[in-house]
């Protein structure tokens, strides 16, 4: 079987909002955090589908017993926003997924090279088989920062199969390179649009997603 990165754009009107709001450019720094707030909840919610291991158990009702499903607690569970723009996007992802432990990866971009570099790792030595991995990205640009946070994870022994990506947008020179070397991944993203400036930037994009998010 060949396999081939999915990218999904959920067709969800929150989804759509948030993202108007987040793209106009007068929109405030508070509102603009908050957009990204619930685009992470939202295609957090979305990612989970099909991808949180459940049980199955039976339980008492007031009445008699019954079969339930409920999430595995067993099953190991990260979240990785890479800082700084991740962050915006992680209290929408934790409200969700409230027992998953989060590593912090802060990757800056050298603005000359594109390249990037990496001045926080808290992830562990090594991931539990069968983690779970939910990475937080706004902006899917070059590509640099996801590449380079999908290095440190598959080292440290994550299954791209098993991971998540979120996203707000997606340009395609990132989604080739994932798709290039991690065809089992899946990404979520609240649209992808047409490509990039000079500088890196998507077009049309939102612009600098962590200035915005933290009001540099
Ligand atoms: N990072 C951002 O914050 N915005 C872009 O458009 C590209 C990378």
């Amino acid at each position: 079987m060949t396999l081939q990165l999915r990218v999904y754009v959920p067709d969800h009107p929150l989804i759509k909002h948030w993202l108007a709001v987040a793209r106009d450019q007068n929109t405030p720094n508070v509102l603009f955090k908050s957009a990204m707030t619930e685009l992470g909840r939202w295609l957090t919610y979305e990612a989970c589908r099909y991808w949180l291991p459940t049980e199955e158990t039976t339980l008492e009702t007031p009445l008699t017993s019954c079969p339930a499903t409920v999430i595995n607690p067993q099953m190991p569970m990260a979240v990785v926003p890479i800082l700084r723009a991740g962050l915006a996007l992680l209290d929408g992802a934790q409200t969700l997924l409230p027992l998953a432990s989060i590593y912090h990866l802060g990757l800056s971009r050298n603005e000359e090279t594109l390249q990037a570099n990496c001045y926080l790792n808290t992830l562990p030595e090594k991931f539990a088989p069968q983690t779970r991995v939910l990475v937080l990205e706004p902006m899917l640009a070059t590509g640099g920062s996801i590449m380079k946070a999908m290095a440190e994870l598959s080292d440290r022994g994550v299954d791209p199969a098993l991971m998540r990506i979120i996203s707000v947008v997606a340009a395609p020179p990132a989604l080739k390179k994932l798709s290039e070397q991690y065809p089992s991944l899946n990404v979520y993203t609240a649209i992808i649009d047409e490509g990039l400036n000079s500088q890196g930037y998507i077009v049309p994009g939102l612009g600098d997603a962590g200035d915005r998010a933290f009001g540099t």
